[in-house]
């Protein structure tokens, strides 16, 4: 059999049978690149570790030796790997290939099929595609998706329905759905997609329409990012939806609290109320330009708090505003949303009301961290690597 050396990567030498180097060239210089990287980081965290505990003593030249043959080692690894899988992939081909519609391409055309990865298999991922998008407030913002893949989204009806959304650095061109295993061959580690968990605001079968509500909380992070900057035909990747919470229509009354995370499934839970449902609802959010219209029952009286430019991460508003009610006890049903610190100081406070547990849902929505992904600049530019 004759073969031929693929000069696509540097140092390591690599022998390609001809007619996979021809299609794949790309596939092997990006996993060779991946496996370096990978070599040498590990090289490095055992190398620093054996100098700190260890007492190893290691000149420049000889650690810089070490790392590159973890280099070598790593992307002939990787490389062997990649030849693995597409030699069963290609002894193996995907039965049925339904990939979504790349950004900006119209559905039906031609190269749709032909963009698809040669190698991905269907997966548990939804593809659906933005139809509309329009702003809410001053920083909430919905996006309606939809598409030939809304079929396989089976709504469960919960108020809180939510699912988690798939996403990826726009600048490496990717296509969903993501085969992640392939992908963490082939990716560096912050270029890995990534998920969040969003409330299924509205799920429409007639109309084969989803809604998101998104809270633009600034240029930091992906998911409201990307809803910042979504328009139609770019794909959107959803799981299976989970949640469970249904307004109780046995409670004597209502009291519904969250901050912008929580609005969509507060919202949700509104409406499926019945119209003489009686009770409180209070919503925080930075000032009266991020209020928006939420339909509700006449009895649901709306609070809105505002932090007046104090950070999210630190805000006690809704506590306080708890606080400054007459403490509820019975039949009350209490729903509690939004950031950690502030339902954990909720939960505290409704310890000391006499409610009934088993009507009372208090959850976490977000925790304040430091962020990791970034992948879009607020001009919005798409910094980031480009490795396919
Ligand atoms: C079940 C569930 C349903 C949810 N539904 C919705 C929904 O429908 N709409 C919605 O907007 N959010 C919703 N959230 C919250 C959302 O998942 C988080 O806010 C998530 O962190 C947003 O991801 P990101 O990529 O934008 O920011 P990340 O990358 O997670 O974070 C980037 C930075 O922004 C900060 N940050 C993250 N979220 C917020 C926030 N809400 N307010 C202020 N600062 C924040 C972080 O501390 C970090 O500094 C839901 C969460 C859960 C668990």
């Amino acid at each position: 059999m004759s073969h031929h050396k693929h000069h696509g990567y540097r140092d390591v030498p690599l022998v390609v049978p001809p007619t996979l180097a021809a299609e794949h060239a790309h596939v092997f210089e990006a996993a060779v690149e991946a496996g370096r990287r990978a070599g040498r980081k590990a090289a490095k965290k055992k190398l620093k570790r054996a100098v700190r505990h260890g007492g190893l003593k290691l000149s420049k030249e000889l650690r810089e030796a070490t790392l590159r043959d973890a280099e070598k080692a790593g992307a002939r690894a990787a490389y062997t790997a990649a030849l693995k899988a597409l030699r069963k992939a290609r002894r193996h081909p995907p039965q049925t290939l339904t990939p979504a519609l790349p950004a900006g391409q119209a559905p039906g055309s031609a190269s749709r099929l032909t963009e698809a990865p040669p190698a991905v298999a269907r997966s548990s991922q939804i593809v659906l595609e933005v139809l509309r998008v329009h702003w809410l407030s001053r920083s909430m913002v919905r996006v309606v998706v939809g598409g030939p893949d809304f079929a396989a989204f089976e709504s469960n009806g919960a108020a809180d329905q939510h699912v988690k959304l798939h996403f990826v650095n726009p600048a490496l061109g990717l296509v969903p759905p993501y085969e992640m295993r392939a992908l963490r061959g082939r990716l560096a580690r912050e270029d890995l997609p990534v998920t969040r968990s969003y409330t299924i605001r509205y799920y429409d079968a007639a109309a084969q329409e989803i809604s998101i509500d998104f809270f633009v909380h600034g240029s930091e992070g992906v998911g409201g990012a990307w809803a910042a900057e979504a328009k139609p035909g770019d794909p959107l990747v959803l799981s299976k939806p989970k949640g469970k919470f249904r307004p109780d229509h046995g409670a004597a009354q209502h009291l519904y609290v969250g901050d912008e995370s929580a609005i969509p499934a507060i919202a949700a839970a509104l409406e499926m109320l019945p119209r003489d449902a009686v009770g409180q609802v209070i919503l925080e959010v930075d000032s009266t330009l991020d209020e928006f219209d939420i339909d509700r029952p006449a009895g649901m009286v709306l609070q809105w708090v505002h932090r007046d430019g104090e950070p999210s991460a630190t805000s006690t508003m809704l506590a306080h505003a708890l606080r400054e009610l007459p403490a509820a006890h019975g039949q009350v049903e209490i729903l509690a949303l939004g950031e950690r610190s502030a339902t954990q100081e909720i939960r505290r406070l409704l310890s000391h009301w006499d409610l009934d547990q088993r009507r009372i849902m208090v959850s976490n929505y977000w925790t304040p961290k430091k962020s990791r992904r970034s992948w879009r600049t607020p001009s919005g530019e798409t910094p980031g690597s480009t490795l396919l």
